[in-house]
């Protein structure tokens, strides 16, 4: 501001004679040069969250015009920045037709057909850096959400717009942190950035992707993926998903972790985010996750419940990781546990929020959805479910496998560890 004022002054004393015209064309030439070399101070994490998280975006429903709103804005930041348009046609963004589901069992279909009856397209917006390298690191969050509630929402009453501040506003915010940073980083691999669409409901984004992915996908060489990473809690619990998929990722991640975060691994490349569509493609994947809240799915998932601290020191710790890795050449893949599992198809549903965080023997409910089957039942947040009739729960994966033996208007009795205490509790889906 200074330099601009003293120019300006110099301008005033030179013309202060001639006509105004020529005044006003010279102050116009300093006042454009001043502006390009003045150095613009780089939009902050929160600054991307509380945009993104807006009442004018409405939730960023998958097919709306919200959500195009918001791929605009997020390829305008990638844009900014100085990443490459890396979708198709030479644009940053990737469309995709799908049909929404009626049922609400059923998720939606990614479709072939030009969009037509019935049909909604779904847009990802993706941005690359180029290193010339020969493998490509994929960073993703998606940045879809809720839209005004609708069959993901745990909100009951009058419909409100769901902001997704942590879901994934925080994740989308910490991709465009991460690629600015990058820029100056390490050039081993390429980089590509995606916001996804369509994760919630059901990772349609990713999953089109890497059908029609604009790099070759053998030269992936891993991806990371950032689903709620905004609510950092005052443990420090960062948990990653996908530990096992390679086996140099286990002792990356704690070598690197000078931020001190308490990091709960979890093996299995499968998990309810993006990162699963590139696991069943043998591709490495780390998800980073700050875990679930009671505002998890909810209109008050705003900008301003936020742990923006904590959001920095995740960002320093996931470049640490990236630096390292950097130097490793193309990474081994390796299957998880469930390896030749799919993922289970639901024909019903408890109506509960699983604590993905509990490392203990079961799954325990962190929250039961209003006048669903286990609210019904009389399930309580905090129980650990152990069995679903003779079918032992051991994880979360094991429970998924036995939920999807159900179908609609089935019995089940549910064995559960109340406070220490094993209590049976039939529920009817
Ligand atoms: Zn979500």
């Amino acid at each position: 501001m200074k330099r601009d004022n003293k120019i300006l002054i110099d301008v005033l004393i030179l013309h202060k004679n001639n006509n105004m015209r020529a005044f006003i064309i010279l102050f116009t030439i300093t006042v454009l040069l001043g502006c390009k070399k003045e150095t613009v101070k780089p939009i902050s994490m929160k600054e991307d969250v509380v945009v993104l998280a807006s009442d004018s975006l409405m939730g960023r429903e998958t097919g709306t015009a919200y959500e195009r709103k918001a791929a605009e804005y997020i390829a305008n930041r990638f844009e900014s920045i100085g990443l490459l348009p890396k979708g198709d046609n030479g644009e940053y963004f990737q469309d995709f037709n799908f049909k929404p589901s009626t049922n609400p069992h059923q998720q939606p279909e990614i479709v072939d057909s030009v969009a037509g009856d019935g049909m909604l397209v779904g847009r990802n917006v993706i941005g690359y850096l180029d290193n010339k390298a020969e493998t490509t690191l994929v960073i993703g969050a998606h940045y879809d959400h809720l839209g005004m509630g609708g069959q993901g929402s745990l909100h009951r009453g009058e419909a409100a717009i769901h902001n997704g501040a942590d879901d994934n506003a925080s994740g989308v915010a910490m991709v465009i942190q991460l690629a600015s940073r990058l820029i100056e980083g390490p050039k081993q691999n390429n980089y590509l950035f995606i916001a996804f669409s369509g994760e919630e409901m059901g990772l349609l984004g990713s999953n089109y992707f890497t059908k029609n992915s604009t790099v070759p996908l053998d030269n992936i060489n891993y991806m990371i993926n950032l689903d709620m990473v905004g609510r950092l809690n005052e443990e420090e619990t960062l948990a990653v998903h996908g530990v096992g998929t390679s086996p140099l990722f286990k002792q990356t991640l704690f070598a690197n972790n000078d931020q001190e975060l308490v990091i709960k691994e979890f093996e299995s490349g499968v998990g309810p985010s993006d990162q699963t569509s590139f696991y069943i493609n043998d591709i490495p994947v780390l998800a980073f996750f700050t875990g679930q809240h009671e505002d998890y799915h909810k209109p008050s998932d705003d900008w301003n419940t936020l742990n923006y601290e904590g959001m920095e020191r995740i960002t320093n710790y996931i470049m640490n990781i990236i630096n390292d890795l950097d130097n490793d050449g193309e990474l081994a893949f390796r299957k998880t546990k469930d390896e030749s599992e799919e993922v289970p198809r639901f024909k019903v549903g408890l109506g509960v929020v699983p604590d993905y965080l509990f490392t203990g023997e079961g799954m325990r409910i962190d929250g039961v959805s209003e006048g669903r089957t286990a609210q019904k039942a009389g399930l309580l947040k905090g129980d650990i479910v152990k069995k679903l009739d003779t079918a032992t729960v051991k994880d979360m994966m094991s429970y998924m496998k036995a939920l999807a033996t159900y179908e609609n208007g089935d019995k089940c009795m549910v064995t559960i560890d109340r406070d220490g205490k094993l209590l049976e509790i039939e529920v009817e889906f």
